[in-house]
C-alpha cells in the first residue's frame, strides 16, 4: 500500500507547522507503511528566489542579498526550534547555508550578464524545495523515524520546457521505481522536492508556480499510489476562495471534472494538472488541511456524487484582457477562427475563454493581460491584408477584465441556471461582458471588469448557500 502526501508551503512554513506535518506522517505509518512525501519550499520562499533573480537580471546588486539573508534566517531559526542540540541541526546549517550560496553566486552572475534565461530561473528557484525537504527529513529521524530527503531530479524526468516542464512518464516510472521502492521497502520514509525535475540530460528543471501538487500525482502514477492526499492550509475545496468570501464552506465531495474546472479557472488549492494523472489512473485523491487534520476533507471521485444544489463553487481570474477581433466582412468566411487562434498559438499563450457571437460577425477571447500587446500586434499581422480592405475593422483588447466561473455537474440539464446568475449579478449592477459555457456544461464563465469580481464572487456565493 502506497501513499503519496504532498504537504504546501505553508505547511511546512514555520517550525510549528513542520511539527505538526511530522505528527501527520507519523500517525498514518502503521496504516500506510509506504509513504512518499512530497513537500514545497517554505511559504514565501520561492517568491523570495524569484524575487531576486529578476531584480539581479534587471541591475539591482542589493535585493538578492537581502533576500540570501532572509533565506538564512527564516531557515536557521526553524533549524535551531526544531533540531536544538546535536550534530544533525549543524549539519544541516552547513547544508542549507551551501544552497544558499550558491544562490547567490547565480545571481552574481545574472547581475553580471543583465539576462536572467528560463533555465537559469529554474536553477536558482528550485533551491526551496530543496532545503525544505532536508529540513523536514532531519526533523523526522530527530522524532525516531528513519527518513531520506530525495531531489525530484533524480525521478522526475522532464522535457526541456524550463518553467512549466512536461514529464516524460516511462522515464519517470522506471527511476522512481528504482530509487524510491528498495527505500519504502525498508520502511524509511521518503521526503522529496515538489515542484522540480530533470531534463534527460540531468539539467533541473520546474513544473511551474504551484506545480508541487503536480508532482505529487506524477510520482502517485508512476509509483502506482494507492491514494493521493494534497495536505494545504484550508479545510479543502471550498464554495470559493475563504480568503475572498469568509464564508466559504468545504465540499465534501468533487468530480475529477468539476474540480479540474475549478483549478483552472483560478482556484490555487489544486494545479491543474494534477487532475490527469490521477483520474486516468483511478487514484483516489483528497485534499485535508494540515492545521485540522482531523476534519474529513474533500474527496474527489470519478462521478459526480449525490449533491443537493446544482452550483457547487465559484472562482475568479483576475488581470485578464478580453480580445476581440470583428468586422462585418467574417460573416460566413472560413478559416477566421483557425488563423485567429494560430496566431495566438505562435505567441505560445493559451487562451482562457473564447465567445463567438453567431452571426460571426466578431470572435473574443480571454488572455492574461501581460499578452495582450504580443497578441493583438500578432494579429494584425495576419489579418493585415483583411484590415485593409475591410473585412475586418478592429482588433482590439479590453483590458482589466476577470472570468468568474461557476462550477458544478448538476448544472447540467437543470434549466434557469444561466438565468438565477445573470440576475444574481444584474441587483448588484455587475455588467457581464462576455459568457462562456464549457461544453461538459459542468461549468459558465463570465467576463466581467476587474472592479466588479469581488462583488460577482459574492453575488454568486449567496445563491450556492441558498441552493
Ligand atoms: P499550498 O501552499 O498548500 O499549495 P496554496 O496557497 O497553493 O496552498 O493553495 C491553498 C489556497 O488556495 C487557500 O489558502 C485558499 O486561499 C486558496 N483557494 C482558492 N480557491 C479555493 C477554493 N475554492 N477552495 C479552497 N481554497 C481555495
Ligand atoms: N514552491 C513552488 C511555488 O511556490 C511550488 C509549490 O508551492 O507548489 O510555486
Ligand atoms: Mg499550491
Amino acid at each position: 500500500m502506497t501513499l503519496v502526501m504532498k504537504f504546501g508551503g505553508t505547511s511546512v512554513g514555520s517550525a510549528k507547522a513542520i511539527q505538526r506535518t511530522a505528527n501527520i506522517i507519523l500517525n498514518n505509518r502503521s496504516e500506510w507503511p509506504q509513504q512518499v512525501i512530497i513537500a514545497s519550499a517554505m511559504s514565501g520562499v520561492t517568491d523570495l528566489l524569484f524575487e531576486g533573480a529578476t531584480s539581479a537580471a534587471s541591475g539591482d546588486a542589493v535585493t538578492y542579498r537581502e533576500v540570501a539573508k532572509k533565506l538564512r534566517q527564516k531557515h536557521f531559526q526553524v533549524i535551531s526550534e526544531l533540531l536544538p542540540t546535536g550534530d544533525e541541526g549543524q549539519q544541516l546549517t552547513a547544508q542549507l547555508d551551501k544552497f544558499i550560496e550558491r544562490y547567490e553566486s547565480l545571481c552574481k552572475a545574472v547581475l553580471v550578464l543583465g539576462e536572467l534565461t528560463p533555465r537559469a530561473l529554474d536553477a536558482m528557484t528550485s533551491i526551496g524545495e530543496r532545503m525544505s525537504v532536508r529540513l523536514i527529513a532531519s526533523y523526522l529521524r530527530h522524532r525516531g523515524q528513519s527518513a531520506q530527503a530525495i531531489d525530484a531530479t533524480e525521478l522526475i524526468v522532464t522535457d526541456d520546457t524550463f518553467q512549466g516542464a512536461v514529464p516524460l512518464m516511462d522515464n519517470t516510472t522506471v527511476c522512481s521505481e528504482a530509487r524510491l521502492r528498495p527505500l519504502l521497502e525498508e520502511g524509511v520514509v521518503t521526503v522529496v522536492t515538489g515542484f522540480i525535475g530533470a531534463n534527460e540530460k540531468g539539467v533541473v528543471t520546474t513544473l511551474g508556480r504551484g506545480g508541487s501538487d503536480y508532482s505529487a500525482a506524477i510520482l502517485g502514477q508512476a509509483l502506482h499510489a494507492d491514494e493521493v492526499w494534497i495536505w494545504t492550509d484550508v479545510d479543502g475545496v471550498m464554495t470559493a476562495d475563504p480568503r475572498l468570501v469568509p464564508e466559504a464552506q468545504t465540499i465534501s465531495t468533487l468530480s475529477y471534472r468539476e474540480v479540474a474546472e475549478l483549478a483552472f479557472y483560478g482556484a490555487k488549492v489544486l494545479h491543474p494538472k494534477t487532475i490527469r494523472p490521477v483520474v486516468e489512473n483511478n487514484i483516489p485523491l483528497w485534499i485535508k488541511n494540515t492545521f485540522h487534520p482531523e476534519k474529513s476533507g474533500t474527496e474527489i471521485v470519478q462521478e459526480r456524487s449525490e449533491s443537493n444544489g446544482d452550483i457547487k463553487a465559484v472562482t475568479a481570474i483576475r488581470n485578464l484582457s478580453l480580445v476581440v477581433v470583428e468586422g462585418k466582412g467574417m460573416l460566413g468566411v472560413p478559416g477566421i477562427a483557425a488563423r485567429t487562434f494560430g496566431a495566438v498559438a505562435r505567441s505560445n499563450i493559451s487562451v482562457l475563454l473564447i465567445s463567438q457571437a453567431s452571426s460571426e460577425q466578431s470572435i473574443c477571447f480571454a488572455v492574461p493581460a501581460q499578452a495582450t500587446k504580443d497578441i493583438v500586434s500578432g494579429l494584425e499581422l495576419e489579418f493585415r491584408r483583411e484590415l485593409m480592405c475591410r473585412d475586418i475593422d478592429r482588433i482590439t483588447a479590453q483590458e482589466r477584465v476577470a472570468i468568474v466561473t461557476v462550477v458544478g455537474a448538476g448544472m447540467r440539464g437543470t434549466p434557469g441556471i444561466a438565468g438565477r446568475l445573470f440576475s444574481a449579478l444584474g441587483d448588484r449592477q455587475v455588467n457581464i461582458i462576455a459568457i462562456a459555457q464549457g461544453s461538459s456544461e459542468c461549468s459558465i464563465s463570465m467576463v466581467v471588469d476587474n472592479l466588479d469580481t469581488a462583488e460577482a464572487e459574492k453575488a454568486i456565493h449567496a445563491l450556492i448557500i441558498s441552493s
